[in-house]
């Protein structure tokens, strides 16, 4: 009998000690934090302000290109570009990037030439975007290498072979030939050429137009 009571008397003093062990390094201690931890979230999550700054979430999406805490520094000085049509005089040409057409406003210079000319980059720079359009018809977006310009060249009757996306031109680089793809007159085969100042995004179908005419002067 005394046998077994001591044993029963050892094995319960056993298990107590190995409770308050359990208790200080174990899974019992870090419940109880865990339990401790959730009551200030609770109150961060009634105050929406200090929601806002400790609990803010990365976006799901990134955006395609990464946002600058400044805007970047943007040339004052809009470039000078070289003629898309060789041995046409800019003196020779009226603006015409304030009419109207189609009830919105033009944005471009329209360069008359003979179907086949060849239109020539006005500036190195790759090409980012070869589109077909209903309204410009075959056209192609090139950024110059500071990303700050996207040239913009529509109406083509064929594009140069071997011209891609990616595509380096150097300035006089023969790009496509004069047409009047898209909505432009079959009677009067022209160069449609816009020049967009590219926004943050950097995206070529998005771009503050300015005046070709005076850049190629
Ligand atoms: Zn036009």
């Amino acid at each position: 009998m005394k046998t077994a009571a001591a044993f029963i008397l050892g094995f319960a003093v056993g298990m107590a000690c190995l409770a308050v062990v359990l208790w200080r390094t174990g899974s019992l201690q870090t419940a109880q934090v865990q339990a401790a931890r959730a009551v200030p979230e609770t109150i961060h999550f009634q105050d929406p302000q200090i929601n806002h700054g400790e609990r803010k979430q990365p976006p799901a999406i990134p955006p395609p290109f990464p946002t600058a805490a400044t805007p970047a520094a943007v040339p004052e000085v809009a470039p000078s570009l070289g003629m898309p049509i060789a041995g046409v005089d800019p003196h020779t040409l009226r603006s015409n990037f304030s009419e109207t057409r189609a009830g919105h406003a033009h944005e471009a210079l329209d360069i008359m030439a003979p179907r086949g000319t060849p239109v020539q980059a006005v500036a190195e720079g790759n090409v980012v975007k070869l589109f077909t359009s209903k309204q410009g018809g075959l056209t192609v977006y090139q950024f110059d290498n500071s990303r700050t310009w996207c040239y913009y060249y529509a109406h083509l009757d064929r594009y140069a072979p071997e011209l891609k996306e990616g595509t380096l031109l150097r300035k006089g680089d023969v790009l496509g030939y004069v047409g009047s793809t898209g909505d432009a007159s079959p009677d009067a085969p022209h160069l449609h050429f816009a020049v967009f100042q590219l926004g943050p995004a950097k995206n070529w179908w998005e771009g503050t137009a300015v005046d070709p005419l005076p850049l190629l002067k």
